[in-house]
């Protein structure tokens, strides 16, 4: 199968999983994350309706930004503080934030640049050794003090990625964990205008139905669209 037949039958599945699950198709964005795919595929996908690009790198970002067409660029994967000056002006989200400092140096860069950054708070949510995002019981304390200190932040919501399983209903308990995470927070009020937590990103190739089903509204495919990563 072609990287458009991938993509067109992901989508699809994307689609149907958001009606079965009580929701419009378009309230569940599908991201093609491209990590270690060339610009010739990401095009492809975005010939085929890839309207967002997911990476999990920095350097693939820089490397890939001015040979793909114009599309929304996402960081999905682990941010070292200082690499966030070079992605600032390029991406529309960063879905991992998981500590005050980082959140901290996306503010001063996004007002530096004269902008708003969207974010993710990041979950570490079978609370993994072996895994970044913020553990549980760190998270909503890391969310207070994000909200009193940032103001060219605007939290969206919460990202996780589960702990690896046999069959995607392994990870249905950590979504539906997740989900109560995005609901509390959708019920915080905070002195901050900014304040905007409407994204649940979570579901890879192996289990993002399920993950739709238990409320995502931003799933993150990668395999099931471009195959095989080839690491180099
Ligand atoms: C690689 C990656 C994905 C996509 O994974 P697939 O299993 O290939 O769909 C999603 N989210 C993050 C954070 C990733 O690093």
């Amino acid at each position: 199968m072609s990287v458009r037949e991938n993509f067109i039958s992901v989508s699809e599945r994307k689609d149907a999983a958001a009606v079965r699950s009580g929701r419009d198709r378009d309230d569940v964005l599908l991201v093609a994350v491209t990590k270690t795919h060339g610009p010739e595929e990401i095009n492809e996908a975005i010939s085929a309706g890839a309207t967002d690009i997911g990476e999990n790198k920095v350097q693939e970002i820089l490397e890939k930004y001015d040979k793909v067409k114009p599309v929304r660029w996402h960081m999905i994967g682990h941010l070292q503080r200082n690499k966030v000056k070079s992605i600032i002006d390029k991406v529309v989200m960063i879905h991992s934030v998981d500590s005050v400092r980082l959140a901290e140096e996306i503010d001063k860069r996004a007002k530096a640049a004269g902008i708003v950054m969207d974010v993710l708070l990041q979950v570490n949510i079978g609370d993994e050794a072996s895994k970044t995002g913020a553990p549980v019981d760190e998270f909503f304390p890391m969310l207070d003090e994000i909200m009193a200190g940032c103001r060219n932040v605007r939290v969206r919501g919460l990202m996780c990625v589960p702990p690896a399983g046999d069959s995607p209903e392994d990870a249905r308990e950590y979504f539906a964990r997740a989900r109560q995470m995005f609901e509390k927070m959708k019920t915080l009020e905070y002195d901050n205008d900014l304040y905007c937590p409407d994204t649940l990103s979570m579901g890879m190739s192996g289990d993002f139905e399920v993950a739709i089903e238990e409320g995502s509204t931003l799933v993150r495919v990668g395999s099931s669209i471009f195959g095989r990563r080839n690491y180099r």
